[in-house]
């Protein structure tokens, strides 16, 4: 059995996590708009780790919708309860990735 509390406190502190994540990258994405190097080489350096910096950042908005969906159905009672199948999500599953919404089998077809 899967202890409620203690997931929506691991829930939480990732979200924490990836909170501070995503607005220390806003900050860098912002930097780099800022200070536009004129030296074409650093340009294009700058450009890349521009890039780098935006995909990590829409990765993180995108865990950030997951957790916050997991929090929503844990508080519906639904945090175990596959999505598509509506079948229970193996409890290992759940304790590697603590967000998901679909069971294995679910998510290997997906
Ligand atoms: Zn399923």
């Amino acid at each position: 059995m899967i202890d409620a509390c203690e997931i929506d406190v691991r829930l939480r502190k990732k979200q924490h996590e990836l909170e501070i994540r995503a607005s220390k990258l806003s900050e860098e994405l912002t930097r780099y708009n800022i200070e536009v190097s004129k030296d074409s080489e650093d340009r294009a350096q700058q450009l890349e780790n521009e890039e780098v910096a935006e995909a990590i950042a829409q990765e993180t908005q995108q865990e950030l919708q997951q957790i916050k969906h997991a929090i929503l159905r844990l508080k519906q009672g639904q945090y175990q309860v596959c999505e598509l199948c509506q079948q229970s999500i193996e409890p290992e599953r759940l304790l590697a990735l603590p967000y998901t919404a679909l069971c294995a089998s679910c998510a290997n077809e997906q």
